[in-house]
């Protein structure tokens, strides 16, 4: 049988551990992956676009274990009531092909995006940064803070979204956090909630070269995490920003950054550092106080393949429904395949996740 987790697995399972501990443990299973770095097999991702979306494949192996999302991206399904990204992914075992577990990833994609904003502003943001403006206060928004509060130390968080139905949602689900010393801080446009920040999250989705952060409201020293733009055509940031002379820009995956990235408005030359050296402390996040440190995220498989990882693990740790589902048939003779319908009998279960060895 292969693992199944499905929406309410995930919640049960975050539930338990608690959503900040549960990002701050994904985001250490993304990190020690970040510096296996060499092992891994990498490509951009494989993506289907359309007029309003994408559709986009993302595998990464190290070897010994193999995994994929799918994902989509469709900034119009708000409005007619769907989310604008969904996902579910596979991890297999290398050695035989098999699938040991069946994902969904929607929820996940939101924990490990947030995840790896707060590792990475752990490198690159100033030091003792407290204050985070959030433009865009849609799905990832509650994941944004929580990770960079509990991660980073941010004490502050002002909120601007063109929607103000959104940000009513935010400030209803940060209020039942209780998060007792974070102060939330509703703007009224973006120039006001990245006011007086040390940490500027973007995470809006519109599928154009929208310009949310325009150079005059970039001030010496910030860190900027840019999540929204992860698609050829939909940037945030106006490319002065990245012209900058004090700007260090980290991606997570070069090749694919430079297609998807905020740098895809840049030349081929234009330098980033990729966020394995940063986190191996090959190059520092940031060499002065006055630098504009950007995160320029899109996502990478390879936090898609540590975050299935390490939901396989908890879902073995953790009580409750492990719900398995009959995916692969496991036969008597496996070259009589056709014996399953023959028979008209169900298979048996294989219980390929224990002869991986990675499910306990
Ligand atoms: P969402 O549709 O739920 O929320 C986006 C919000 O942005 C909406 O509330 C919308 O009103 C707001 N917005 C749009 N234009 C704006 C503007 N000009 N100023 C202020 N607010 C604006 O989407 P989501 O699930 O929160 O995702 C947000 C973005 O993050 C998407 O573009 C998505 O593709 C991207 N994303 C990136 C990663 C990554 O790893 N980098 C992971 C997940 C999602």
């Amino acid at each position: 049988m292969v693992d199944f987790i499905g929406i309410e697995r995930v919640q049960e399972l975050v539930g338990r551990r608690g959503a900040a501990r549960f990002i701050e443990e994904l985001a250490g299973e993304i990190e020690a992956d970040f510096l296996r770095w060499d092992l891994f097999d990498k490509s951009p991702r494989h993506a289907t676009h359309s007029p309003v979306g994408v559709i986009e494949l993302m595998p990464a192996s190290d070897g010994r274990l193999y995994a994929f999302k799918y994902v989509n991206g469709h900034p119009k399904n708000t409005a007619v009531g769907l989310l604008t990204v969904t996902a579910f992914g596979v991890l297999a075992d290398v050695e035989t092909g098999y699938p040991l577990l069946l994902s969904e990833l929607t929820l996940t994609t939101a924990l490990r995006t947030a995840a790896t904003s707060a590792l990475a502003a752990q490198r690159m943001a100033r030091a003792g940064s407290r204050v985070m403006g959030l433009i865009g206060n849609g799905a990832q928004s509650e994941f944004q803070t929580l990770a960079l509060h509990h991660m980073l130390g941010v004490r502050e968080v002002r909120l601007f979204d063109t929607d103000p139905r959104a940000t009513d949602k935010l400030e209803r689900n940060l209020a039942r956090l209780c998060l007792h010393d974070l102060k939330v801080v509703r703007c009224a446009s973006t120039a006001a909630a990245v006011s007086g920040a040390d940490i500027i999250t973007t995470v809006t989705a519109d599928k154009r070269n929208a310009t949310i952060l325009t150079p005059e409201l970039i001030k010496p020293g910030v860190h900027l995490n840019a999540v929204g733009g992860d698609c050829p055509g939909k940037t945030e940031l106006h490319p002065d920003i990245l012209r900058r002379a004090d700007a260090r820009v980290v991606v997570e995956f070069e090749p694919q950054s430079r297609i998807e990235g905020e740098i895809q408005q840049m030349d081929a030359a234009f330098p980033v550092t990729e966020l394995t050296q940063v986190l191996a402390g090959r190059v520092p996040g940031r060499v002065s106080d006055r630098d504009v440190t950007i995160f320029d995220s899109v996502g990478f498989a390879l936090e898609d393949f540590s975050s299935l990882r390490y939901l396989l693990r908890v879902h073995h740790e953790e009580r409750g429904a492990q719900q398995q589902i009959d995916l692969v048939p496991d036969l008597d003779d496996p070259k009589d395949l056709f014996a399953l319908l023959a028979r008209g009998s169900a298979a048996k279960p294989a219980r390929v996740a224990a002869a991986a060895g990675v499910a306990s």
